[in-house]
């Protein structure tokens, strides 16, 4: 093995002698005995890289480190190029190596410079290339997945090493709004199975907002109770909030607690979304004991699909006043049939929904009536339905999901 340095960096030779049995030359034993000689390798490439660059550290005037006691970075001697091992979790698998360690000429203090030379954190096993590779990795299959994928691939982690690389990578991503996008945002929630309560567990709160490009982006995720607890997941954002020129449009479900909890704070115009709105439909006339698909179903459904179908890029303004006032009249008709025939249940739906129906379309926002967040939704429940979870488990894996299909995280 030669190392040369140069200057910017070193060059190295690596020779290696490596013994390993075969009992034939199938390419399975082949790559069985690979796998066998990339443990070795890799722990032997990483020390000598060390050490090499060590030396060529230690022969420039300012090093790559500094003491910590004093502060000199010039002066120094070696101590030890293979001390006390220490142990660091790479993509591959766990590799033990020797500790490099100086003294300080100044003060008289040692200490080891392998994890300096490496640029990971100081006394970490795991550093943060690696638990954000396998957070992601968690993040994507199940936890039993990751391990039989890594395992295939002659990885040595296991599962509950993917865990805590989730936790972790998920502890460090954060949402907010972003002030140079658009003030048009989505807010909805998708139940999750946790563990200890029965039926339908906790609500994942999602906020997406609409980028410029096209697309949306994430701008907020918290776990909690059904209908509540939306204040935390837009505490971040208030001030960006108030930083748009023109009023935020949010579009909800109905969720009264979603504008309750921005109430005071910031002023938002609320559309209901009338995508959901035939849907929920069908639940408040089963409530009201209308049977699915017969002529009075039928009646109410198909009308409000027409109610709730905004034509999208009309700018005329006349044309989009005479299409509401159709559609608002269109609304109280079925409203005061449903009230006729005693639909308690639907009719107080309809009556809570018209005041936020129409109000993006006024405003001249561009009526969307399909719903990005429901497409989102269904990338979150491919992964949290796959098993009943803790709260803070379901979150975690749902922010680095979220993260990496929307805003851009990768490892
Ligand atoms: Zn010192």
């Amino acid at each position: 093995m030669g190392i040369t340095p140069h200057k910017e960096g070193i060059t190295i030779v690596f020779d290696c002698q490596f013994e390993v049995q075969l009992r034939d030359s199938r390419l399975s034993s082949i790559l069985a005995a690979f796998s066998e000689l990339l443990s070795q390798l890799l722990r032997d490439f990483i020390q000598k890289v060390l050490v090499g660059y060590g030396e060529y550290a230690m022969t420039l005037k300012k090093k790559p480190f500094a003491c910590s006691c004093c502060g000199n970075a010039e002066e120094f001697t070696w101590k030890t190029k293979h001390g006390k091992e220490t142990k660091i979790l790479t993509v591959y698998r766990w590799v033990v190596l020797q500790q490099l360690q100086v003294l300080c000429k100044k003060c008289g203090h040692k200490f080891n410079i392998t994890r300096r030379l490496l640029g990971i954190e100081p006394n970490k096993r795991i550093p943060a290339e690696t638990y954000r590779k396998l957070g992601l990795l968690g993040c994507l299959t199940t936890y039993r997945v990751a391990e039989k994928i890594g395992g295939m691939f002659g990885w040595a982690v296991d599962k509950m090493t993917v865990w805590s690389a989730v936790q972790k990578t998920a502890s460090e991503i954060e949402f907010k709004l972003d002030g140079n996008e658009l003030p048009y945002g989505e807010a909805d929630g998708t139940g999750v199975g946790i563990t200890g309560i029965a039926k339908r567990g906790k609500e994942l709160k999602v906020f997406v907002q609409y980028k410029k490009g096209g697309g949306v982006r994430v701008a907020g995720l918290d776990i909690g109770n059904y209908n509540g607890a939306w204040d935390n997941l837009f505490k971040k954002s208030i001030e960006v909030f108030k930083g748009f020129r023109k009023q935020f449009l949010l579009v909800t479900d109905g969720d009264t607690s979603i504008p309750d909890s921005l109430k005071g704070k910031v002023k938002i115009i609320i559309q209901r979304c009338l995508w959901h709105m035939p849907y929920q439909a069908r639940y408040v006339l089963w409530q009201d004991d209308v049977k699915r698909k017969s002529s009075e179903w039928l009646y109410v459904v198909s009308e409000l699909m027409e109610i709730c179908a905004i034509r999208p890029f009309v700018d005329c303004k006349k044309t989009i006043e005479a299409m509401i006032e159709s559609k608002r009249k269109r609304l109280e008709k079925v409203i005061a049939h449903c009230s006729r025939k005693g639909y308690k249940h639907t009719v107080a739906y309809l009556e809570n929904a018209q005041p936020d129906m129409f109000t993006a379309i006024e405003k001249r926002f561009n009526g969307k009536t399909t719903s990005k967040v429901e497409r989102l939704m269904r990338t979150v429940n491919m992964r949290a339905n796959v098993s009943k979870w803790s709260e803070a488990g379901v979150l975690n894996v749902t922010k680095i999901r979220l993260a990496y299909y929307y805003n851009g995280f990768d490892a």
